[in-house]
């Protein structure tokens, strides 16, 4: 974003067409950023909800969704069994999206959560992988302070779902 793909000019942030973006005064060329989409798993084995305890920044340390970054070439639900085995250890499949939550100026920049909801293969498989250093079982009405903002929305949403069901 530093210099310009087109012409290698130094690159300004500003307003352009109605939003700030990185662009070049030279060539005018736009250089357009998106969010990241998330797949942000609920993980429900009877009442109990299963939390990771991250392992890296930001908010190290502190209990969060499993879930992670989609990457190229995969859909959202490809991503989610993918970081669900490599955080967890476990097999599953979306079973359900519960809902989606925007996170704005992360250090990864904006992030558009997709949460959704697991059906684990075999529970007995569980072990902290990749960015956790630790995976447990809560009730869902005694959860601890979770990482984000944005995970404390999607479990809010995911909890009405469930008791209007
Ligand atoms: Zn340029």
């Amino acid at each position: 974003m530093e210099y310009c793909s087109k012409c290698a000019n130094k690159n300004i942030f500003s307003y352009i067409d109605g939003n700030k973006r990185f662009h070049c005064e030279k060539c005018k060329t736009i250089h357009y950023q998106n969010p990241k989409p998330t797949a942000t798993l609920i993980c429900m084995k009877g009442h109990q909800m299963l939390l990771g305890r991250r392992a890296l920044s930001p908010a190290k340390g502190k209990w969060g969704l499993i879930g992670g970054f989609m990457e190229l070439n995969e859909t959202i639900q490809q991503a989610a069994e993918r970081e669900l085995y490599e955080e967890t250890n476990l097999k599953g499949r979306v079973h359900e999206f519960v809902g989606i939550c925007s996170h704005f100026n992360t250090v990864f920049g904006d992030v558009l959560l997709i949460g959704m909801t697991m059906e684990i293969e075999d529970w007995s498989l569980l072990k902290a992988g990749d960015d956790v250093s630790e995976v447990q079982f809560f009730n869902i009405s005694t959860l601890p302070e979770l990482a984000f903002e944005s995970h404390k929305k999607l479990v809010n949403i995911f909890r009405q779902k469930t008791s209007n069901s």
